[in-house]
């Protein structure tokens, strides 16, 4: 051993050590999962060296056959497992076991709150991975030696607590990399062949390596059989799942495939398995997760599928297979049209990538169409999770607008408070004279249903669409038609209720047409004192019950979308807002008849509370509440 530097000690990074802790003091009662973590990070590490074989054989050292082998020393109370794959660096060891890279893991981290059930929860969101060796290990050593480095460049790390650990040099004649778990006293139950080889069966059964523990030894009385050579045996199938015929793969087995591919250790909601044959062979295994991961909103949270060639695996997080807005899709793809050196940039050139995006897309969109009409639970669930990346589609993917505009899902004036419904269940029952879809935009469901504009729509009984999103009027920019019917958002522009009104209001209008010469000095008025605020005060055909509200242009922006630009730092155009007044509300006419004074107070009251109701900010609340007041004790 060249190596003589003595031992150094490091310390983890923050989250590292955040997350150690959380294993330390065990926070899983599904201990047995560490197992399920290391053979994934053996698996990954034969995938790793087989792929940089590609261009450098002489890696393989003579050793070309990867394996994962699991021994244990019932005595002692160590389980070693050791794999031939990539193996690490000095560099790589501080990289990789040392610090948490994954962006945003500080204030996820924050979001934990010791409650042990919820943490334990939130926390197989974000997939523990090596780490998880402690929830059995009181103390780790990794030996490990990157291919193609000299046998005394080798690492020893270990750790047997929070805060630091150790490093040190050594000589390992293999390349790959050997852990022993030190089990804690209480754990050391897992020090059991038995134990081992049903948890493989029951996680890892699919991993594509093989892996190998001894054979038990037949004859127990034998003396020798200490002595004896290690006869391995391998315990696990040691195929790739998805060349697996359909009706050979469970259930179980396809749940724990998807943990393994996506670090996600909830179960999908559902998946899809295709072989295609046509002008371009690919097997594709696709998965929908039950719940989002923290950081979907990360720009640069890693996306995409794992790509294989023709079995060997190229790269993981191949974005180029999906839209962004399937980002949330886990899973593998393998195809025989790409050749085994691809990179990042042929793949985002190849007419093959290009053709299986597009069917991928289709595949992903069928199986969430096919989720809505016979799984509506499980529906809900994935559009609470990602119906907003979902509506990203809407702008993204022009082919597939219609589709996707039928999987969208609101809150309705018809439906009940927690239920979302299609557009084609709002069509299904319009009234025959309806010729438009018409929906509101507020920042809550409270927001929405309590909002004035409604008044109109209830009382001739027209369903409304209520968009709460925050990108709901962005989305709405992108969609003007369903089914033949024009989307209106009811804030905007005259209101147009079509044929219905001219049948049901014509002796209503004889009515109207004596206030309005009573109210047109009113609206002057009140159009003077506000002077450009608005663009103009008219008499409402909107409210039954309200003093004011404010309606925008057809064309212009409403807050949602003025909110959207001004984060963005981009400029917003310039638009004024017509008020609309109801001068049959008690607060109008009591007012209305009274002093100069009185009326500039009502002018301004009525505007800044449909200002309120639109959702926007109070520009001068200090004002307004004077105003208010000074009317309330008149
Ligand atoms: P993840 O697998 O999600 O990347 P882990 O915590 O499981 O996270 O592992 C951290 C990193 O440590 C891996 O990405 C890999 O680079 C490295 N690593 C872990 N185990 C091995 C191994 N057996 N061989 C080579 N590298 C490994
Ligand atoms: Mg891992």
């Amino acid at each position: 051993m060249t190596a003589a530097a003595k031992p150094e000690t490091l310390g983890f990074q923050t989250e590292a050590r955040q997350i150690l802790h959380l294993m330390i003091h065990s926070i899983y009662s599904n201990k047995e999962i560490f197992l399920r973590e290391l053979i994934s990070n053996a698996s990954d590490a034969c995938d790793k060296l087989r792929f940089e074989a590609l261009n450098a054989p002489e890696l393989y050292e003579n050793d070309t056959s990867p394996g994962i082998r699991i021994s244990i020393d019932e005595a002692v109370g160590t389980i070693t497992l050791s794999d031939n794959g990539i193996g690490m660096s000095r560099d790589e060891v501080i990289d990789n076991l040392g610090t948490i890279a994954r962006s945003g893991t500080a204030k996820f981290l924050e979001n934990l709150s010791g409650d042990q059930k919820k943490d334990a929860q939130l926390i197989g969101q974000f997939g523990v991975g090596f780490y998880s060796s402690f929830i059995v290990a009181d103390r780790v050593v990794v030996e490990t030696r990157r291919a193609g480095f000299a046998a005394d460049q080798a690492v020893r790390w270990s750790c047997a607590g929070e805060a630091e650990y150790q490093l040190e040099a050594i000589t390992k004649a293999e390349r790959g990399t050997t852990i022993t778990l030190h089990l804690k006293d209480e754990e050391k139950e897992f020090a059991n062949a038995w134990r081992l080889r049903s948890i493989i069966k029951k996680y890892s059964d699919h991993i594509m390596i093989p892996i190998s523990m001894a054979k038990p030894a037949l004859d127990k009385n034998n003396e020798d059989s200490a002595e004896q050579e290690v006869e391995w045996e391998v315990v696990n199938k040691a195929s790739a799942l998805w060349t697996r015929p359909r009706s050979e793969i469970s259930d179980e087995d396809y749940k724990a495939f998807y943990q393994h591919v996506s670090h996600d250790f909830r179960d999908p909601l559902v998946w899809s398995h295709n072989r295609v044959e046509g002008k371009y062979d690919y097997t594709s295994l696709l998965y929908i997760p039950s719940e989002p991961p923290f950081d979907l909103y990360q720009r640069d949270t890693p996306r995409g599928v794992k790509l294989y060639v023709q079995r060997t695996f190229i790269m993981d997080d191949a974005e180029q297979f999906l839209p962004l807005y399937l980002r949330f899709v886990k899973g593998v793809i393998d195809s025989s049209d790409l050749p085994l050196n691809v990179s990042r940039e042929l793949l985002q050139n190849s007419p093959a990538v290009s053709a299986i995006r597009s069917a991928l897309t289709k595949r992903v969109l069928d199986m969430l169409e096919n989720m809505a009409s016979e799984n509506p639970e499980d529906y809900k669930k994935f559009w609470g999770a990602f119906g907003s990346v979902l509506k990203e589609g809407m702008a993204e993917d022009f082919t597939n607008r219609e589709k996707i505009a039928e999987l969208l899902r609101f809150s309705s004036t018809a439906a009940d408070r927690d239920e979302k419904i299609s557009l084609a269940d709002y069509v299904a029952r319009i009234k025959p004279s309806q010729d438009k879809i018409h929906y509101l935009i507020a920042d809550s469901y409270e927001a929405a249903i309590n909002s004035p504009y409604l008044e109109i729509f209830r009382k001739h009984g027209i369903e409304v669409l209520l968009l709460t999103d925050r990108i709901d009027e962005w989305l709405m920019s992108h969609l003007s038609e369903f089914q033949g019917k024009q989307l209106r958002n009811i804030a905007k522009g005259e209101l147009d209720l079509g044929e219905l009104e001219k049948a049901e209001s014509k002796e209503e209008k004889d009515d109207t047409d004596k206030s309005t010469t009573d109210s047109s000095e009113l609206t002057e008025k009140i159009a003077g004192i506000l002077g450009d605020r608005v663009q103009t005060v008219r008499l409402s055909r909107r409210l039954t019950d309200s003093p004011a509200c404010l309606v925008v242009g057809e064309h212009e922006l409403g807050v949602q979308m003025r909110r959207i630009l001004e984060a963005a730092g981009q400029p917003v155009p310039d638009s004024k807002p017509v008020l609309e007044i109801n001068p049959d509300h008690p607060l109008l006419s009591k007012f209305s008849g009274g002093s100069d004074a009185a009326i500039e107070d009502l002018a301004w009251v009525v505007y800044r509370q449909a200002l309120i109701l639109s959702g926007d900010d109070l520009d001068n609340p200090g004002e307004f509440i004077r105003q208010l007041n000074r009317l309330l004790v008149a």
